[in-house]
């Protein structure tokens, strides 16, 4: 549950967002605002702003942008609730306790105890009573670093031993079986995980919230070699990386990441000083994932099993990460090795090599389809090619790659684009068939990222948005339905429901609020607006506007004429619309206005 809009606004007058994200990152002056590298993308020269009248940040490279919420929650990798949490801590504002069901809070915070205090139990035992298994860590060449580092613990072979452990620390019922760590049988609680060695899996922000655990005695023929523990409140394995706790700040080091399939690859490759590395959790790579990681780097390199699964599993992940704007680099080992077998066998040198020499998304296609072997290949790969390019949103970056399979592929750019834009229209319309009672809203996702409504939308709400004062008197004559765009849309009907819209609207960070977050890196471009105020730009834009709209007004008028011919009312509307057309054109309104 979100915490009341009076304390959000509280917390966030009391949190300048100049010093907030003076506090991570250096910011030079320039002008009526801050600048610097943005931290959420890699760039040379700084194109991250920071606006102290409008309390909102924006990057004019990657285009993330948002409030001093948005920015904690981004950086910090926590939610809404979280980042007003610390930004009250911050500012000494108590944030009122039980905002959250009493019953869900307990729960939550229980569990990350129970989470915690295993964790720490499993440790123990390791160290206590775990030659057995430290010798098996050991021969697989685990070191005692490592161990630490990962905290690697043990289950013991009893069947209750963490269940009693834990039954002296009063935890409730549901909690208990909420974890997922224990079953019951007859009335009785056995522990899930026994005689296994314990791999904690951590929030990125150190927070134990799952285990795997793995069989290591000889013997041992449970069918189960690794058992994981079940998703719960506080898991969703598709939002988490395994590692990437530890060595995150590897990553932001070394500015690339390494994506491993499994965790004991991901032990193996950082021992071998490959630190900036993570695995995801026994699923194929998740979208969510990606962004999670793309927030501490994009520049990531996919290292699977040189198998057909592991091909396989490179080509899923590659579309995965060029839906999300990241361009992966594909490391491919040689036939039949894995990560831990090929370490063992050639080393770390030479797997830098590979690194070194990874393929782009569309060179591996062509090595992975088998591209020159014969035409049939050729137009498989073609075909996965151009699955992939049309993933791609930045028009800039797809022509980009275009060019670049081109010529690798051999096939004109002008035949990719026509591949790609037939493919396209054909999902635009089956997406549009599906949203055919809005007719407004045609949008589909994939076209998100190429038009930014029609033409003027933008720079209207630009102007609404940074010269409140100087619109109010255009404001009655503004309505959503003027906008193509969904979400400009949205932004005018809450812009006309205010009752001071200048008051609001002054207040740029808090209009942000209304937005989802992937919608604020769009929504606070239109807060940047470096121009000045023109009242004859203002009209000409709403003239236009509004001419467009009766004009579709008007098509869907004269259709409904010709199925209805004898409707009167239908000819009188028609006149009305007619009329408006020309007094607008007359620059009536205009008039009005001035
Ligand atoms: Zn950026």
């Amino acid at each position: 549950m979100r915490y009341d809009q009076r304390i959000i606004d509280d917390v966030r007058s009391a949190n300048n967002i100049v010093e907030v994200i003076g506090e991570y990152l250096p910011l030079k002056r320039s002008g009526a605002n801050y600048r610097t590298l943005c931290p959420f993308h890699q760039e040379k020269t700084p194109s991250f702003m920071v606006s102290p009248s409008k309390q909102i940040f924006k990057c004019f490279g990657c285009g993330k942008g948002g409030n001093v919420f948005t920015f904690l929650m981004e950086y910090e990798k926590i939610n809404f609730n979280e980042a007003v949490q610390k930004l009250a801590q911050r500012a000494g504002i108590k944030l009122p306790e039980k905002e959250i069901s009493t019953e869900k809070q307990t729960l939550y915070s229980e569990l990350y105890e129970i989470y915690k205090i295993a964790n720490q139990y499993y440790r123990n035992n390791l160290l206590k009573s775990g030659a057995f298994a430290l010798k098996y860590l050991h021969s697989r060449q685990i070191s005692d670093e490592t161990i630490k580092t990962f905290q690697i613990g043990l289950a013991s072979d009893r069947w209750d031993d963490l269940s009693n452990y834990l039954k002296k620390k009063h935890f409730g019922q549901k909690s208990f079986s909420e974890s997922g760590l224990f079953t019951e049988r007859q009335g009785k609680v056995y522990d899930k995980f026994y005689s296994r060695i314990m791999f904690p899996i951590f929030s990125s922000d150190g927070k134990v919230i799952a285990f795997g655990g793995r069989i290591y005695k000889e013997e041992d023929d449970r069918a189960a070699k690794y058992l994981n523990s079940p998703e719960n409140l506080i898991y969703k394995k598709r939002y988490h990386l395994y590692g990437l706790f530890q060595t995150k700040h590897f990553i932001t080091q070394k500015k690339s990441a390494l994506i491993v399939e499994g965790n004991t690859d991901l032990l193996k490759v950082y021992q071998h000083g490959f630190r900036n590395v993570v695995a995801s959790l026994g699923t194929a790579l998740t979208g969510n994932q990606i962004k999670l990681l793309a927030r501490y780097t994009k520049n990531v390199y996919i290292l699977y099993d040189g198998d057909e699964a592991g091909y396989k599993a490179s080509a899923r992940a590659i579309k995965v990460c060029l839906e999300n704007s990241v361009f992966p680099k594909i490391v491919m080992l040689p036939e039949n090795y894995d990560p831990d077998s090929f370490l063992d066998e050639f080393g770390t040198e030479k797997l830098q090599e590979e690194i070194d020499k990874a393929f782009s998304f569309y060179q591996f296609i062509k090595v992975y389809k088998n591209a020159d072997k014969s035409l049939e290949n050729k137009e498989d790969a073609i075909d996965e090619l151009i699955d992939n390019l049309m993933l791609i949103q930045d028009p800039v970056q797809r022509e980009m790659y275009i060019q670049e399979s081109s010529a690798l592929f051999r096939i004109s750019e002008t035949n990719i684009i026509r591949s790609i834009n037939r493919r396209l229209t054909k999902s635009f319309k089956r997406y549009a068939s599906l949203k055919a009672n809005q007719p407004e809203t045609i949008l589909s996702p994939i076209h998100r990222g190429f038009g930014a409504g029609g033409i003027g939308e933008k720079e209207l709400l630009k102007m609404v948005v940074n010269f409140p004062e100087e619109c109010a008197d255009a404001m009655p004559f503004l309505e959503p339905e003027y906008f193509t765009h969904p979400i400009f849309q949205k932004l005018v009907s809450i812009i006309k429901k205010q009752d001071n819209l200048i008051q609001f609207t002054a207040q740029s960070s808090k209009l942000l609020d209304y937005f989802a977050p992937d919608e604020i890196d769009f929504v606070s471009d239109l807060m940047f607006f470096e121009g000045e105020f023109s009242k004859t730009v203002l009209h000409k834009l709403l003239n236009g506007l509004q001419i467009r709209k009766l004009n579709l007004d008007l098509q869907k008028i004269n259709q409904e004429i010709i199925e209805h011919p004898d409707n009167f009312e239908k000819l009188r509307e028609k006149k009305v619309i007619q009329k408006k057309i020309h007094q607008l054109k007359g620059g009536v309104v205009r008039k009005l206005l001035s």
